[in-house]
């Protein structure tokens, strides 16, 4: 059984959702299709809840129009017309609320931003069932993704979902080919969550890891995962193998578009999720799968993030006290910073973290209001740095890999400001100055041949 999860980024124009209906009447009933929205029509609802609660009526309308049109396309082609009509309707409805209340509330924002998804499963699950196939539409909710009420970037509830999925879901296979409306799910009261942007793979992830299915294929517009960004070597090579592990390093180094939390479900259960090209099918992608069965080579790949600032506080007042660490991270958990990278100096005297460019002056803002004083008497900001990271569980218990990555870089004159590895072994990053990230991440990619 396979948890098919088709993208925006294949279904970017009417003709591709045809491609996408025919591809799955060839593989017909016993499988799961999860669906994202048509490329660029999140946006799009989350654009007109917001024109909406601005009373921005003219702007809404044309937005309304521009979304009516992107399916009628569609539907046109398929002579399936006034298929989503009752759905448009609905939604007419909710923008006409927030419109009169002048009001957005983060539930109803989801509420809106489900629609892409919705409108798009309605349209293919008609027509499958129009050539015969038994195809049932299911929201999130409805085939089993509860979560918790963090609307806009919800939680999926693991346990309940395990088991609503294999009830609702899993109790309609193998007879039915259910089509879910992906990055959608549900409060334990019923009301529409989003799983956040990028979520249909960790809906897709969560049905596999749920009914056990011999595989989860994401099928998008890229070959796979790479061994480096296009931007440091022209033809990267396709990884064929990775870990889970590995893979979620490498989707923090930007691989195009995905949830940073789809393969935890996948993982937890051991369920084989593939990356595929649609439109190269004869390809078979990257394979993210158990450890054992990836193993191969020291350093897989190498990651490169531009526009990194590293944060550093200072005071002798650190020294010996336990929880100050503590305190740092959950006032920048409280303010939504995300830390990318840590380094405490042996002393206590100083804590270094990197965090995005962007938030580089909150971050310094937020520490300066709360922990300068009482926690830290200085602290520094240094933007416009590069993580460069070498990933590979293979580096693991292999002496000698940091020294050859360290030796690569500096043979290229280049400062190394911060270096960190994580416990697991499975990664060496260090930032440096983001004139040098690409020059460096080159480096070991020709030191590791990767
Ligand atoms: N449609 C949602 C988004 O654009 C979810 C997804 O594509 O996975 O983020
Ligand atoms: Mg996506």
């Amino acid at each position: 059984m396979l948890v098919m999860k088709f993208g925006g980024s294949v279904m970017r124009l009417p003709e591709d959702v045809l491609k996408v209906i025919d591809y799955l009447e060839g593989q017909g009933q016993g499988n799961v299709a999860v669906v994202s929205a048509v490329k660029g029509v999140t946006d799009l609802l989350l654009d007109m809840a917001y024109l909406a609660s601005e009373g921005k009526e003219e702007e809404l309308k044309n937005k309304f129009l521009k979304l009516r049109e992107i399916h009628d396309e569609v539907m046109a082609a398929l002579d399936l017309r006034g298929a989503i009509d009752e759905d448009l309707s609905i939604l007419e409805r909710a923008l006409t609320g927030i419109f009169y209340l002048g009001e957005l509330s983060p539930k109803s924002r989801d509420f809106v931003a489900s629609f892409g998804e919705r409108l798009v499963g309605n349209i293919v699950v008609k027509e499958l069932r129009r050539r015969g196939i038994n195809a049932r539409f299911m929201m999130g909710g409805e085939a089993g993704i509860v979560t918790d009420d963090r609307f806009g970037d919800a939680n999926p509830l693991y346990r309940a979902s395990e088991v609503y999925i294999r009830n609702r879901l899993g109790a309609l296979l193998p007879d039915t080919l259910p089509v879910v409306a992906g990055f959608t799910g549900e409060t334990q009261d019923g009301r529409v969550t989003t799983l956040g942007r990028g979520g249909s793979d960790l809906t897709a992830t969560l049905i596999g890891a749920a009914l056990r299915a011999d595989e989860v294929v994401l099928w998008t517009d890229v070959d796979g995962l790479l061994s480096v960004s296009p931007k440091v070597v022209k033809n990267p090579r396709v990884l064929r193998k990775v870990s889970y592990r590995e893979a979620i390093e490498l989707s923090f180094f930007g691989a195009k578009g995905m949830h940073p939390k789809f393969l935890e479900p996948a993982m937890r259960k051991e369920v084989p999720v593939r990356i595929r090209n649609f439109w190269k099918r004869e390809d078979p992608g990257t394979l993210v799968s158990k450890e054992e069965e990836v193993k191969e080579g020291i350093v897989k790949a190498v990651g490169l993030r531009e526009d990194v600032s590293i944060i550093t506080v200072r005071g002798v007042g650190m020294i010996g006290r336990p929880g100050t660490a503590g305190r740092l991270f959950t006032v920048l958990g409280d303010h939504g910073i995300n830390v990318l990278m840590i380094s405490q100096s042996v002393s206590e005297s100083s804590i270094s973290l990197v965090v995005d460019g962007k938030d580089s002056s909150m971050t310094s803002n937020v520490l300066e209001d709360l922990l300068l004083g009482p926690i830290f008497s200085e602290i520094s900001v240094e933007d416009n740095l590069s993580v460069v990271s070498a990933i590979g569980a293979g580096m693991r218990g292999t002496p000698g890999v940091a020294a050859r990555v360290f030796k690569a870089v500096a043979e290229r004159g280049i400062n190394v400001k911060m270096i960190s590895q994580g416990s697991s072994e499975i990664n060496i990053s260090f930032v440096v100055d983001g004139k040098d990230g690409v020059e460096a991440a080159r480096a070991i990619y020709e030191e590791f041949k990767l």
